[in-house]
């Protein structure tokens, strides 16, 4: 049920209760109020009949008294008047009674006994009537006198009343719904509906729906007005907000065009790295030759495949750094990894000896894996020359780079590896360098000296081939780099490679394959 019309049938039927009730109240206090003045007349016209007909009697007055009280019995409302002798029977009686109908002897007789008058209530032929029975004194054959007044007129006009009081009420709350139903409606249940709709028009994010203010109607206006100024409120938020937003995203905009140029730096200078390497092999070949003019032709040839086959990788570098988004495609073949790290090593032979540092290679059995030749060499070459470039930084004069190899690790699910372990004596790498070790672009080189891609380079490759690599500080003052390799990087599934649990069981294996090989 709707709050207006809850409030109109409240009303409405709380102020007919009240109605009725005071109508009930002042309808018992108007008959009451009726039926005093009707015995008050009866007892006024019984008192002047009394003190009439005694004086008659005194001064001995013959007179008609069967006209006399037929005459007053004529009066409005009086019922009937009688004369009673001494033992109470009614000897005279005015037209309008019949005698058979008066036959209260007893009240008569009380009265003439007593010398006090009396009044009496009765119903005499479906009427209500109040007698005044008043005592007479100086005759000898009338005793007493009544006058009897019907009562029933007070009654009909009480009917009467409460029937007007009762139309009145209806009337009353017939105007009460119709003036509260026309008052609530335009100034409750309209302004409170068009507070509603703007409610819901701002829950759904319409922040420019204004609702209509009343001319009147107090806190309702007042409400309406609040709503308003808090759409006007939130809309300035939302502008504000999405002020806020269009600036924030612009911010980003430009913080990601800045990112992006750096990244370029960064690339730009990873691929100054990734060439450096190669291009120095080249110089320092190239200067052999021209500076060795006596050199032999087998020498110069060497030199010159050399400085050939640097360019080939030069190339295959910049492929594949275009290619880095992309994933690798493998030229696999056999490869013995022994006979690759001493190439490798051959090629850094001349910066080495230049800062003094030794390159030893470990001789031994072939260690055979299925893999792409060009890329593995772009990981030993990176392993190797961040040896050499930390042992150059520390200019030790007994530096060193070695060899070690495992010809044969099996993991959990049976597969088989070979690792190669790139060890130096350069320092080792600080402990907080371990988590982003091989980040890409994470380098602690001086700017020009190191772009840090040459280990997340690395690290991709040998996972392209279902391997890993691991980076450890060793004994001997210095920093080991194992890289593992699957026996034929075909095989590899996808699945990532079962690592050893613990640098002490690879360590232990690693040992007992050393002492074979
Ligand atoms: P870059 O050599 O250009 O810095 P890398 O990815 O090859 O990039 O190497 C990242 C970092 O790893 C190096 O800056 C260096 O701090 C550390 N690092 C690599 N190899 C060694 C090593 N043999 N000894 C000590 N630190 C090393």
């Amino acid at each position: 049920m709707k709050t207006s019309t809850r409030l109109i049938l409240m009303l409405t039927v709380t102020v007919s209760a009240l109605m009725l009730l005071a109508s009930f109240l002042l309808s018992r206090e108007r008959e009451a109020l009726l039926n005093r003045s009707a015995r008050e007349e009866v007892k006024a016209h019984a008192l002047t009949l009394q003190s009439a007909l005694e004086e008659d009697f005194r001064t001995c007055r013959t007179f008609d008294l069967q006209q006399l009280i037929n005459r007053l019995s004529q009066n409005r409302g009086i019922y009937g008047v009688l004369l009673f002798d001494a033992t109470g029977q009614a000897v005279l009686v005015s037209d309008a009674l019949k005698t058979k109908d008066i036959s209260y002897v007893e009240e008569a007789r009380k009265v003439i006994a007593s010398n006090q008058e009396t009044d009496v209530e009765r119903r005499i032929k479906d009427e209500d009537v109040i007698s005044v029975i008043l005592p007479l004194q100086g005759d000898s054959r009338y005793r007493a006198v009544e006058i009897a007044q019907s009562i029933s007129y007070v009654h009909e006009d009480i009917r009467r009343a409460q029937r007007d009081i009762i139309l009145t009420t209806v009337f009353v709350c017939i105007a009460i719904f119709l003036v509260v139903t026309f008052v609530t409606h335009f100034n409750l249940t309209l302004p409170i509906r068009e507070l509603l709709g703007g409610a819901q028009a701002v829950g759904r994010g319409d922040l420019n729906y204004r609702v209509i203010v009343p001319r009147s109607g107090g806190e309702i206006r007042q409400l309406a007005r609040e709503f308003n100024r808090m759409a006007d409120h939130l809309a300035t938020q939302r502008a504000a907000a999405t002020r806020e937003a269009e600036e924030r995203l612009e911010l980003e905009r430009k913080l990601r065009h800045s990112e992006r140029l750096a990244l370029a730096g960064k690339m730009a200078a990873g691929i100054a790295h990734e060439m450096g390497a190669p291009l120095q092999v080249i110089d320092g070949r190239a200067k052999q030759i021209l500076n060795q003019t006596e050199a032999s032709i087998e020498m110069r040839q060497r030199n010159l495949t050399i400085i050939r086959s640097q360019a080939e990788r030069i190339a295959r570098i910049v492929r594949q750094l275009l290619n880095l988004a992309r994933p690798y495609t493998l030229q696999l073949s056999d490869i013995d990894l022994r006979q690759l790290l001493a190439e490798t090593l051959e090629l850094l032979e001349t910066n080495a000896a230049q800062a003094g540092i030794q390159l030893r290679r470990e001789t031994g059995p072939a260690v055979r894996v299925k893999a792409d030749p060009h890329l593995l060499n772009q990981v030993f070459m990176n392993i190797c020359l961040n040896a050499v470039q930390t042992l150059t930084l520390r200019r030790k004069s007994d530096g060193y780079v070695r060899t070690e190899f495992i010809n044969d690790w099996e993991d959990k699910r049976g597969r088989h590896f070979s690792a190669v372990k790139v060890i130096d004596n350069g320092g080792g790498i600080a402990e907080e360098h371990f988590p982003p070790l091989f980040d890409p672009f994470f380098t602690t080189r001086e700017i020009g000296q190191g772009t840090g891609l040459g280990l997340s380079v690395s690290r991709r490759i040998v996972e392209e081939h279902g391997g890993w690599i691991e980076a450890a500080n060793n004994d001997e003052g210095g920093a080991t780099f194992t890289v593992y390799l699957p026996h034929n990087a075909a095989d590899f599934t996808g699945l990532p490679p079962q690592q050893p649990e613990s640098a002490a069981e690879a360590t232990a294996q690693d040992d007992a394959i050393s002492q074979q090989t």
